[in-house]
């Protein structure tokens, strides 16, 4: 039996050691966590809507109408008429035929390569895939083969290599560690050439990038029909919780009938779809947060541009300084926090050795100065 005390010992010991601290507050540009009133730099609430008041309207007022727990599974008798609306709205806001609501992302992409694929397939995905795409393929039975990062000359070898079975290739569509993009429309190219699948999850497209924050296929001017299988969160900047997949009448009715973290698992609660709803139509109606948020990147990027702060190129919310050490990385946090700025370090596994980083996250109500006064702090924090 292994020695999980001196297990632990050491993970303290590289700086790997996690814990967590306590938030006493609603997600906010200002947030108090520990005790402590922090500007918050690390949220993936990149609109502020976790804490919108017509959002909490409609989160309580389905609460009376329908209680809070759900009690069953959507197959039993947990899929309430929030849910069915909420999938309709969602599958007209992407442009696909349907929807369908997971009760997290990480079950989604679950759930979705188990059902697409078993012994016998292969699933291609980029090397810094979310975890949830990696644990996907390895719950699905299938072969993982990963490719070198954005390098689809990589991809296609792989693709090549799949000689037998069914292939399927999935990526973030934005990196959620380093804030980058897939260029989607060589992977449409690639997976159409050799009969595969794609899949991208755009958990942090979703909300934040497109029109009216439609997500990376109406940013990068891709059609839907191009991509079977579109993944995407709704506790980023939809601000709520829970996950969805779209794509076509046959994938979604598969998905009902054989995947398995959707058929055994209790629906996430009626209000949360209604709370979601909301959060949608804020999307339709109005688009200065999108605005706002862009903004916000490109006045960091000019800043932080004038420093010597190892800057990961994005032109997303996700701006990571590479720091490198793991240990060094969480000095630093630990430095920004006392200062009064909540900036997480993040380390391997989540990230490959020695890239360990502070993972910035810009939100669409920070206001100039906030990002004057993280510069300045940053800079002189690190050196
Ligand atoms: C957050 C995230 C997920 C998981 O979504 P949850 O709803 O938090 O489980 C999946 N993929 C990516 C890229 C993510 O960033």
């Amino acid at each position: 039996m292994k020695d999980l005390k001196q297990d632990l010992q050491q993970r303290k010991q590289q700086g790997l050691y996690r814990s967590r601290k306590i938030l006493q507050s609603p997600q906010g540009r200002e947030i108090i966590l520990d005790d402590k009133r922090v500007l918050n730099f690390c949220s993936n609430d990149y609109l502020g809507l976790a804490n919108h008041p017509d959002v909490i309207n409609s989160f309580t007022k389905a609460t009376r109408q329908f209680g809070v727990g759900s009690g069953a599974a959507h197959l039993v008798n947990g899929h309430t008429q929030s849910h069915h609306a909420l999938e309709e709205e969602l599958a007209e806001f992407t442009g696909y035929p349907r929807a369908l609501l997971f009760s997290t992302g990480y079950m989604a992409n679950l759930g979705t390569a188990q059902s697409l694929c078993s012994k016998g397939d292969s699933i291609i995905e980029d090397k810094l895939n979310h975890a949830s795409l990696l644990d996907a393929a390895t719950i699905s039975g299938a072969q993982l083969k990963r490719y070198i990062h954005k390098d689809y000359n990589s991809l296609l070898n792989k693709l090549k290599g799949c000689t037998s079975g069914e292939k399927l290739v999935s990526s973030d569509s934005v990196f959620s560690m380093d804030g980058d993009e897939a260029d989607i429309s060589i992977m449409v190219n690639h997976c159409h050439s050799h009969d595969a699948r794609l899949m991208l999850d755009d958990a942090h497209g979703f909300g934040v990038l497109g029109e009216h924050g439609r997500g990376s296929l109406n940013h990068q001017q891709i059609s839907t029909t191009d991509v079977s299988i579109y993944m995407a969160t709704l506790g980023k900047a939809l601000g709520t919780a829970g996950a969805f997949i779209a794509g076509s009448d046959e994938l979604i009715e598969t998905l009902i009938q054989t995947a398995r973290c959707y058929i055994y698992t209790t629906a996430m609660p009626a209000a949360v779809a209604q709370a979601t709803r909301t959060s949608l139509q804020l999307l339709v109606k109005e688009n200065w947060r999108q605005l706002s948020l862009t903004n916000n990147i490109q006045y960091f990027k000019k800043l932080i541009n004038q420093t010597d702060l190892n800057l990961l190129e994005s032109n997303t919310a996700i701006q990571p300084v590479i720091i490198g050490d793991s240990q060094m990385a969480i000095n630093i946090s630990q430095k920004m926090f006392d200062k009064g700025f909540h900036i997480a370090a993040i380390r391997p596994p989540t990230v490959p050795k020695n890239t360990s980083r502070l993972r910035i996250t810009l939100r669409a109500d920070h206001t100039e100065e906030d990002i004057e006064k993280l510069v300045v702090s940053l800079t002189a924090s690190v050196n």
